[in-house]
């Protein structure tokens, strides 16, 4: 029998949501060169992106009272597929109190060509946005965007979707940044009023 593909998943108690392997980084840590799932999981590489409706039944096959928050995640980058998360994360919200957060590399204004950040209202409680560096020519050498000015871009969608949902986080992998390049991170985060998170490489 033909295995169906992982679009939710179960980490730490939250419950995370696969609707891409695109994305518009190509990360030297990136989770995806080390295997195919992540935190235990089934393989999260996708033969289809999943729709709306596969997302929304795959989502509600869960008792969502069981989880502290809704994830959207990856494996890849979830706000190239902008409308969908948006609209599936309304529909969950519409039907469960739950906190609803996004991991993403801050791209998508720069993917999409336009101020991307209102769409994130009502939708997302938590933007967690990968930082990864201080410096944007660092940024370039591990991250390797394929959008241009996407360290910039990035920060300037920090600042903007602050504007429209309740947290939004930088975070930073501990094992690939400097004690120096550190304290410039929380510089920039102190600057943003954002919190800096210091996570872990997953190996
Ligand atoms: S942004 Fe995330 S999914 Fe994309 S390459 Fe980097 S670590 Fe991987």
């Amino acid at each position: 029998m033909k295995k169906e593909m992982t679009i939710t998943y179960i980490v730490d108690g939250a419950l995370y949501i696969n609707v891409t392997n695109r994305c518009t980084n190509n990360c030297e840590f990136c989770i995806r060169k080390n295997g195919d799932g992540a935190y235990g999981s089934d393989s999260l590489w996708l033969e289809r992106e999943p729709t709306e409706r596969e997302i929304l039944d795959s989502v509600f096959s869960h008792d969502l009272a069981s989880f502290s928050e809704i994830v959207f995640c990856g494996y890849g980058e979830p706000s190239i597929r902008l409308d969908t998360i948006v609209t599936v994360a309304k529909r969950i919200k519409e039907k469960y109190p739950i906190r609803v957060r996004i991991n993403t590399n801050g791209h998508s204004t720069l993917y999409h060509g336009y101020d991307t950040a209102p769409l994130y209202e009502g939708a997302f409680d938590c933007v967690s946005i990968s930082l990864n560096t201080p410096s944007p020519e660092r940024y370039d050498e591990i991250c390797h965007p394929r959008v241009e000015s996407a360290h910039a871009g990035m920060l300037a969608f920090a600042s903007e979707v602050k504007k429209y949902v309740p947290e939004v986080i930088l975070s930073v992998v501990k094992d690939f940044i400097t004690a120096d390049e550190l304290e410039e991170c929380h510089r920039i985060a102190d600057s943003l009023g954002v919190y800096l998170k210091v996570r872990d490489y997953i190996s």
